[in-house]
């Protein structure tokens, strides 16, 4: 049995800040978003402002990611608000801090804002540069306009940028995926992020009954991509995201290390001292009580049960030892690793058990045979 007591959790924790604004709504996206206004983004910052004041507890913070939404859709005003409210946290030496911007936002001054509230690292959604595909997702720039953008991005000593991949649109071929794919390093990113375009209830795609690439087709795409990203010399270190070496995202990856964070902002969710919480999805009753939060005290095999969920998701996997440290139990004995192993849909490499890479894409099916 485990010993409760002995049972190291956490170390520093990461911040998540969701600002929830956008210029228009893409046809589709779910994440929690409404169109800007600067009445209520006034009335939104001084809200954040107060939830971190009322539950950030002082201690250190190892990454800051600001996304949403867009948070660069903030005029410089409102920006420098939300800036200086990362000056509450105690950041460790070397933090790793994002921001979310997109590229029509991306000007110098906002750059400068930024770099002087040492902001280390931007996240750029681009996700396609194809037009046909720009226009089912309601997004439109083009290629110069990213060259640029990225070029003043860099003058100003950002040497941190991450861009948003998308595919898997019914109507994208092979050939548009290659295009784009070749078109975004020639941009050269430090990290890729990849999404697969999944049609969720509620998003104009799924009114205007868009449909759903098939699932061989989608699988041939990723497959493509991770072969691509490979041999262009980038660490495909979580099943959808590739870096270069040594620009993994920090912050995320204390996600799939399954590490404590919190969340602030409307519809963010957060860990805490073993609790998992979700704030309110809606705008309004946020603004009204920030204390209005989901939360579910995780008991122990909760926790070992999402180490397995969220680590397997790094290409590299879980270290057993590290598992054994933390939880006082052989991964083995936790979990029914060793038939997975046998049938080689895991594999092991010194002290890490990891997917094969050929069954990350029916990752999920894995994971149900073991949580
Ligand atoms: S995808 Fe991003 S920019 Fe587009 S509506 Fe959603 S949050 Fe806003």
């Amino acid at each position: 049995m485990v010993n409760e007591k002995n049972f190291k959790y956490q170390e520093k924790r990461g911040v998540y800040i969701h600002i929830p604004f956008c210029r228009s709504i893409c046809s589709y996206c779910d994440f929690c978003k409404m169109f800007y206004d600067t009445k209520w983004a006034h009335k939104y910052l001084k809200t954040l402002e107060k939830e971190i004041d009322n539950y950030y507890m002082q201690d250190e913070i190892r990454s800051i990611y600001i996304g949403g939404g867009t948070p660069s859709i903030l005029n410089l005003e409102e920006m420098e608000y939300l800036l200086k409210l990362t000056k509450k946290f105690h950041k460790m030496k070397n933090i790793e801090f994002t921001y979310e911007c997109n590229l029509e936002d991306i000007n110098i001054d906002m750059l400068k804002l930024l770099k002087f509230y040492n902001v280390t690292r931007l996240s750029i959604g681009i996700e396609s540069f194809n037009k046909h595909l720009q226009d089912l997702m309601g997004r439109h720039h083009d290629f110069k306009e990213a060259l640029e953008k990225i070029k003043l991005c860099r003058s100003l000593g950002f040497n941190n940028i991450n861009i948003d991949l998308m595919y898997g649109f019914y109507n994208e071929t092979m050939k548009d995926l290659k295009k784009d794919l070749q078109l975004f390093l020639k941009l050269k990113p430090e990290h890729i992020s990849t999404y697969s375009l999944i049609i969720n209830g509620h998003t104009l795609l799924k009114v205007n009954k868009i449909p759903a690439l098939d699932d061989d087709s989608d699988a041939k795409m990723y497959d493509y991509i991770c072969k691509y990203l490979r041999k262009k010399h980038f660490n495909h270190y979580e099943v959808s995201n590739f870096a270069k070496k040594g620009m993994e995202s920090r912050h995320n990856l204390s996600y799939w290390d399954n590490l404590e964070y919190y969340g602030f902002g409307v519809s963010a969710s957060g860990y805490i001292d073993k609790v998992r919480y979700s704030n309110t999805k809606n705008f309004f009753t946020y603004l009204k009580n920030i204390e209005k939060r989901d939360s579910t005290c995780l008991s122990r095999q909760d926790i070992m049960d999402y180490e397995i969920i969220l680590g397997f998701r790094k290409t590299m996997g879980i270290n057993k030892e590290e598992f054994f440290k933390k939880y006082q139990i052989p991964l083995e004995e936790a979990y029914p690793i060793k038939p997975l192993l046998k049938n080689k849909e895991l594999k092991q490499k010194k002290e890490y058990i990891f997917i094969s890479r050929d069954k990350l894409y029916v990752m999920n099916e894995i994971l149900q045979k073991m949580v």
